[in-house]
């Protein structure tokens, strides 16, 4: 198997589905089935995901807020999520645990590397809310900070499109995708796989990023399976 342990980085906006904001039942459950799918194939999985569907801290900029207890407030809105996908993979018949970057006991387990490796060795899909658990970060950070620590195989970067583009492929007709890409190439070529500080630190580690569409049905799986369309970005 070419990718056993993965991380799937999951923006907030890719569980509100059609509705932008807050959380799109339907689009919760296929999101989820699509992952218990790819455990039941034998992968290990971690989840990071975002919060952009209830805050994101730059949204409290303009009301008075400063900049960390805004984003406090983003990574609350990340634990959400974790809790929400926690509950839709258990539904699809495979054992997740949500954890927070963040202590909250009263609600989810605390996030330490150990713990889980071993939820992980056990079969459970480990749902990762809270993102690096400091202000001034995101979770795509995040995303590639747990899928280094984790000694992932990949990390798969959920967008809107299919890969990455020599252009935005939704203002620009001409617009190419890459099938592959190196580290080196994505940074001369200031193409977008990710915010600079995650990519910079995916590059350090020499993490495999694979930017896949969440909105085709069943893309994590196909992705997994080397069926999906999708861009690799290698060292
Ligand atoms: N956030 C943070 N530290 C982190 C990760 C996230 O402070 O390590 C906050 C930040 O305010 C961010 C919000 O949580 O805007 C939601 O995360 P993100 O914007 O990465 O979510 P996504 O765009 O993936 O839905």
């Amino acid at each position: 198997m070419r990718f056993k342990r993965v991380l799937v980085k999951l923006s907030g906006e890719a569980l509100a589905g059609p509705e932008k904001a807050g959380l799109h039942g339907e689009t919760l459950m296929a999101i989820a089935s699509d992952i218990a799918a790819a455990a039941n194939a034998g992968h290990e999985l971690a989840i990071v995901v975002g919060g952009g569907n209830f805050f994101r801290g730059v949204q409290g900029l303009g009301k008075g807020l400063d900049r960390a207890s805004a984003d406090s407030i983003g990574m609350l809105g990340t634990v959400m999520n974790a809790l929400a996908l926690e509950h839709a993979i258990d539904a699809a018949g495979v054992p997740a645990r949500a954890m927070s970057a963040v202590s909250m006991p009263a609600l989810c387990e605390s996030y330490a590397r150990k713990r889980a490796l071993d939820h992980m060795a056990h079969g459970k899909v480990v749902v990762i809310g809270g993102g690096t658990g400091n202000p001034y970060f995101t979770t795509d950070t995040g995303a590639a900070l747990r899928a280094a620590e984790l000694s992932c195989h990949a990390l798969l970067k959920g967008t809107n499109v299919d890969g990455v583009y020599t252009a935005d492929p939704k203002s620009d007709p001409d617009a190419l995708r890459y099938d592959h890409l190196t580290h080196d190439e994505a940074i001369t070529q200031n193409l977008k796989v990710m915010d600079t500080t995650a990519f910079a630190l995916a590059r350090e580690a020499g993490l495999t990023v694979v930017v896949f569409s969440v909105l085709d049905a069943g893309a994590i799986g196909s992705v997994l399976a080397g069926t999906g369309r999708a861009t690799f970005v290698t060292p």
